[in-house]
C-alpha cells in the first residue's frame, strides 16, 4: 500500500516537528512520522529524551520572527544568564554570557508538535522509518512498518530526515559525492546525562551555580569532551559528560583502567561535592540515559535529489559545546521554508532544494563549520594545557569570539612575544595560532559557499583539505 503526499518529514523532534509546521502552513499536503507515542513526541530513545537541554534565547527569537510561536512556562524550565567553561584546576574561567533556558524537554517537543498539527500536518505516530525509496536516482519517498508492524510504503515530491544522528534515510542514500552517508567515530561524542533533584550542601559556584550553566573541562573524568552541571527547577539539575572514544581508549590505556563512559559519569557526580541526596527525577521516566551527538562541521550539503535534512541527522551540533538544539530549530524551519520553495517552483532535484544548504550556511553553518579545528586542538590538550591555556592564552573575550568563529589575531601576536620570553608551552601556543589560521581559511571558504552545485565538489575539497591538515597534526592527547 502505498500513500502520496508534497512531503514527507520523517521524525518529530526538534527539527521535524518545525519543518512540517512551516511546510504546512503554507497548505501543502505533509506528512509526519514518527516512532512514538504521541504523548511521548521526540523521546529520542527508550532512556528518554537525552539532552542537556540548554538553548540560547536567541533560538527561541528565530521561531517566535519565522511562525510566530512564543515560549513560556511549563516548556521553558529554567532561566539562566550564559555558560560558564570552567578549567580543569578549577581556577580559570570563561564566561559566555546571554540568556538561556533548561527546557522541559517533552513538554517543549509537544508544543512544538501541536503547531505542526494546527497547521495542517498529517501527524502518524509509531511508525518506524527503515529506508527511504530510491528511484532513478531521487529520493521519493520511505517505508517502514506501521503500529501494528505492517510493512507500508509512503511516497513524496520532498523527503526531510529529521531522525536525529542514528538516520535511516541518510545512511541508505545512494553514494554521491554531495550528502555524506557515514560520519566517523572520532567526530562523535558519547554521551549521557542525569536529571537529580537534591540538596545543596553548601555555596560553590564552581560545582553549582543557580544562575549559570557550568561546563566542567577535565581530561581525566571526560577526555575529549566536557561535563556539565545544567540548574532546572525546583532543585533539579542536568549532570552529564561527553567523550571522544579514542580518547577516553588511551586515557585507559595509559593509566590502566577500563573507565567507561557510565563509570566516568558516575565520577564525574561524586566530584561534584556540593550536591547531596541525589534522588533520580521520576518525571517521564527521563532521569538517566545516554545517546550520541557530532561534533563535526555540519554536512557538507544538506540536500540530494529529493531530500533534505535537518538537525542531528545532519551532524549539526556546535563542534566544541555540542549543542544541536539551536541548529536543529533553525534548520527545521530553513528546511520547511526550502521544500515549500522547491515545489512552487518545480524542481525537488538537488539543484531546486539547494537553496536550503545557501540558506542553512547564512543563518547559522558558516559561523561554526571552523569550529570543528578548534575542537581537534582542544581535544589534543592535556588539563596542564588546559589550565596553562586558560591562564595565559585567550581572555574570556577571545575565548567567547572564538566560539562564534571570530579571530583575535593581533592580540594573539602580542601574547606569543610574551610566551616567548616566559618560553613556556611555546608548542602548544603555536599550535593555537595555526588553529586560528585554520578557523580563518575555513570562515573564508564558508563565506563563498556554493551557490549551487556547480564548484561543489571542488569547493568541498578544499574543506577538507583544511580540516584534514588540522586533524592530522593534533591526534587526541588526553592525558
Ligand atoms: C546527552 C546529550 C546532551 C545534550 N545537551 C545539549 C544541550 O544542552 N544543548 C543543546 O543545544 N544540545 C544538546 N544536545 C544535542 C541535542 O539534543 C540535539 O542536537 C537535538 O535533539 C537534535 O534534534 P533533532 O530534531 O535533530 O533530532 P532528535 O532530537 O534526535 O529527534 C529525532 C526524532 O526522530 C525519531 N526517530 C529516530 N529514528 C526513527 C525511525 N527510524 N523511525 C521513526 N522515528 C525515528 C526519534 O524518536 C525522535 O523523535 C545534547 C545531546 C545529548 C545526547
Amino acid at each position: 500500500m502505498e500513500e502520496k503526499y508534497d512531503i514527507i518529514v520523517a521524525g518529530a523532534g526538534l527539527s521535524g516537528s518545525l519543518a512540517a509546521a512551516v511546510a504546512a502552513k503554507s497548505g501543502l499536503n505533509v506528512l509526519l512520522l514518527d516512532r512514538n507515542k504521541p504523548e511521548v513526541v521526540g523521546k529520542k530513545t527508550n532512556w528518554g529524551w537525552v539532552c542537556g537541554d540548554a538553548v540560547a534565547n536567541d533560538h527561541l527569537k528565530f521561531i517566535h520572527e519565522k511562525l510566530g510561536l512564543s515560549f513560556g512556562s511549563p516548556e521553558l524550565d529554567y532561566k539562566v544568564e550564559g555558560v560558564v567553561a570552567i578549567s580543569p584546576n578549577m581556577q580559570h574561567k570563561y564566561r559566555f554570557d546571554g540568556e538561556g533556558y533548561t527546557l522541559d524537554r517533552p513538554k517543549f517537543e509537544a508544543k512544538l508538535l501541536q503547531m505542526a498539527i494546527k497547521n495542517g500536518a498529517h501527524y502518524v505516530p509509531e511508525f518506524e522509518v527503515e529506508s527511504p525509496i530510491i528511484e532513478n536516482n531521487f529520493v521519493t519517498g520511505i517505508f517502514g512498518k506501521d503500529s501494528e508492524k505492517r510493512h507500508k510504503e509512503y511516497k513524496a515530491k520532498i523527503t526531510i530526515d529529521a531522525l536525529g544522528i542514528a538516520t535511516s534515510i541518510r545512511r541508505k542514500l545512494p553514494q554521491n559525492p554531495y550528502v555524506d552517508r557515514d560520519v566517523d567515530i572520532n567526530d562523535v561524542e558519547s554521551t549521557g546525562r542525569y536529571i537529580y533533584h537534591f540538596d545543596l550542601e553548601r555555596d560553590d559556584i564552581n560545582y553549582y551555580d543557580p544562575k549559570n550553566a557550568l561546563i566542567h573541562l577535565n581530561q581525566n573524568i571526560s577526555p575529549g569532551g566536557y561535563g556539565w552541571v545544567f540548574p532546572k527547577s525546583n532543585n533539579r539539575v542536568n549532570i552529564g559528560i561527553g567523550v571522544q572514544k579514542r580518547s577516553l581508549d588511551m586515557r585507559n590505556q595509559k593509566l590502566g583502567t577500563k573507565d567507561t563512559l557510565h563509570t566516568l559519569m558516575d565520577e564525574y557526580v561524586r566530584s561534584i561535592p556540593v550536591l547531596k541526596n541525589l534522588k533520580l527525577d521520576p518525571q517521564d521516566n527521563n532521569g538517566k540515559g545516554y545517546w550520541s551527538v557530532a561534533v563535526r562541521r555540519q554536512l557538507e550539503s544538506l540536500v540530494f535529489n529529493g531530500y533534505m535534512g535537518a538537525g542531528d541527522s545532519m551532524a549539526m551540533p556546535n563542534p566544541i559545546s555540542a549543542g544541536g538544539i539551536g541548529p536543529a530549530l533553525v534548520a527545521g524551519i530553513l528546511a520547511g521554508e526550502g521544500a515549500v520553495g522547491a515545489i512552487q517552483d518545480g524542481d525537488v532535484s538537488i539543484n531546486g532544494l539547494w537553496r536550503y544548504n545557501v540558506a542553512f550556511n547564512e543563518s547559522y553553518g558558516k559561523k561554526t563549520a571552523g569550529l570543528e579545528v578548534f575542537r581537534v586542538y582542544l581535544q589534543s590538550l592535556n588539563n596542564d594545557l588546559i589550565n596553562y591555556g586558560m591562564k595565559m592564552f585567550l581572555t574570556a573575550d577571545e575565548a567567547n569570539d572564538l566560539s562564534y568563529g571570530r579571530v583575535p589575531e593581533l592580540k594573539l601576536a602580542t601574547k606569543f612575544k610574551l610566551i616567548l620570553q616566559g618560553a613556556q608551552n611555546i608548542t602548544a601556543f603555536s599550535n593555537l595560532i595555526y588553529v586560528v589560521k585554520k578557523m580563518k581559511e575555513l570562515n573564508e571558504l564558508y563565506e563563498r559557499y556554493p551557490k549551487s552545485t556547480d564548484g561543489f565538489v571542488e569547493w568541498r575539497r578544499k574543506v577538507e583539505e583544511t580540516v584534514h591538515e588540522a586533524k592530522s597534526r593534533f591526534p587526541p592527547n588526553p592525558l
